[in-house]
């Protein structure tokens, strides 16, 4: 390849990557999208779609544990896992993706090259190969990387992150998670659901630092059930490695041994299209981009992981999108305004046998504010039919809202299933929809989803499925 020219060249083939090459080209740009790896990035192949492959194997068990007290008789209750076609189960999900995202970059005239790309000037993108592009614009979405601390023993060879265990061709007999954040606890739910005896130590006092703490105690109560250890507060000091598995020393006093440890600590901005040739903006390790994604340089964008901003697949694709736009705006494809880059309104979930979905202010964050006078409406999935006819009574949806408008400010939510829910949350408060719409639509029954509408009903006193 020589003397290319294109509207767009797009480093990095992931959420943020490949929703941006699609629309920018299904919009009339000619671009170029450089993958070194495998389009679907970390999303699709090695983080939200594999995760969620063993999450639902989680789910499986527990229903298979649940089948005595329906009248489901199984006669040998005990089962063990296969990893390796666990693991090839996974991979035929992931490939299946993975051709899914092929076939619309190519069905939108995306020209995708399985390369590494650099930018050297600010309308010069260099491959592996040595090829040189000429573009209009840049888009870099090159996502992020597994972070590392530092901590004696490290290079213990009994140590994998979060992309190496998804591989695992054997199940380990005690995991050991440093890190108790999204990652860390997802990875903790799957293995001791597995049968693995599995610890978790986190440096911070608490399991997934930033989500409202009853959501947590929900989850945390389910990983006792796993018998899964906790140590919060606590760092790992030292790993020793013996034959057969390692020692971690914790600053706690105590010490355990593991056949594996996953090190699940942070993720940081992936920076390897920037080169010392030409220089763009960075701020502590990530790529510095403005509301609208334009990096320090004019014709140059910057969207997904790399940014540092909201380390989601969703947030990506909402990234992507809007990047796609502006850039179809300097191309004069688009006579619209330009798109800023939201960033308030986004949900997060935690996945395991029970979620915890979120989207906005907890009640503490709205009373810090001191703008509102807030009103909570909590209805327990103990009261919803749905849940308890799967045999999950734990969880709660809660409705932050304000008494004068009825304004939802943020919804939390823990229990089965709940991910499904937060949809609806977002659209309602993305669209200024008040707590009085929701409790006034009718919503199907019997689902999860109802428990939202009721806990919108609590806010306002007209509940008739629990006290107000
Ligand atoms: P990425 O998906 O990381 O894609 C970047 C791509 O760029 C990669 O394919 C990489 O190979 C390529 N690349 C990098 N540098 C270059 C270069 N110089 N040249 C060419 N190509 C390059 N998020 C959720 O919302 N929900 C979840 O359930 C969830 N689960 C997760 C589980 C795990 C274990 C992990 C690790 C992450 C999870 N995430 C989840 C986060 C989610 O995967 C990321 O937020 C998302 O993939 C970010 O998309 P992106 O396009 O910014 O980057």
């Amino acid at each position: 390849m020589s003397n290319i020219k294109k509207d767009i060249v797009v480093i990095g083939g992931g959420p943020a990557g490949y929703i941006g090459a699609i629309k920018a080209a299904r919009l009339g740009a000619s671009v170029l999208l450089a993958e070194k790896k495998q389009v679907g990035g970390t999303c699709l192949n090695i983080g939200c779609i594999p995760t969620k492959y063993f999450v639902q194997s989680v789910h499986t068990i527990s229903a298979l544990r649940n089948g005595a007290s329906r009248g489901i008789e199984i006669t040998d209750p005990s089962f063990t896992i296969d990893m390796k076609k666990a693991v090839k189960g996974k991979d035929k999900t992931v490939k299946r993706l993975v051709k899914g995202v092929e076939f619309l970059l190519n069905q939108a005239k995306v020209e995708t090259v399985n390369q590494k790309a650099t930018i050297i000037g600010k309308n010069l993108v260099k491959l592996e190969d040595g090829t040189v592009i000429e573009t209009k614009n840049i888009l870099i979405a090159s996502g992020s990387v597994s972070a590392t601390v530092p901590i004696e023993g490290l290079d213990s060879p009994f140590v994998v992150d979060s992309e190496k265990i998804l591989d695992l061709e054997y199940l380990p007999k005690k995991l050991a998670i440093i890190g108790g954040g999204v990652i860390g606890v997802e990875f903790a739910s799957i293995f001791s659901s597995f049968g693995s005896e599995v610890t978790v130590i986190e440096a911070l006092p608490s399991l997934l630092n930033g989500f409202d703490e009853e959501q947590v105690e929900v989850l945390s109560k389910g990983l006792k059930k796993n018998k899964v250890t906790v140590y919060t507060s606590t760092t790992v000091t030292k790993i020793e490695t013996h034959t057969d598995e390692a020692t971690l020393s914790l600053s706690n006093g105590k010490s355990l041994n593991s056949d594996l440890i996953l090190l699940a600590v942070k993720r940081k901005a992936n920076l390897s299209p920037l080169t010392d040739e030409f220089k763009i903006k960075t701020d502590k390790n990530r790529l510095v981009i403005n509301e609208y994604g334009v990096t320090s340089v004019d014709n140059i964008y910057g969207g997904g992981d790399v940014t540092g901003l909201n380390m989601l697949a969703h947030v990506a694709y909402h990234m992507g999108e809007a990047v796609a736009h502006n850039i179809c705006v300097d191309l004069g494809l688009l006579k619209t305004p330009k798109q800023k880059i939201r960033l308030d309104i986004v949900p997060s979930v935690v996945y395991s046998d029970l979620e915890i979905a979120s989207v906005g202010m907890t009640e503490k964050e709205a009373a810090a504010t001191k703008k509102y006078d807030i009103v909570v409406g909590k209805f327990p999935l103990s009261a919803n039919g749905r849940s308890l006819s799967a045999d999950f009574s734990e969880g709660f949806v809660k409705v932050v809202s304000e008494r004068k408008y009825g304004q939802i400010l943020g919804v939390f939510c823990a229990g089965l299933n709940v991910s499904e829910i937060i949809g609806e949350a977002v659209v309602a408060m993305q669209h200024e929809l008040t707590v009085y719409e929701i409790a006034d639509s009718i919503h199907a029954h019997p689902t999860i989803n109802e428990a939202l509408k009721e806990a919108a009903a609590i806010c306002i006193g007209q509940c008739y499925h629990w006290g107000s």
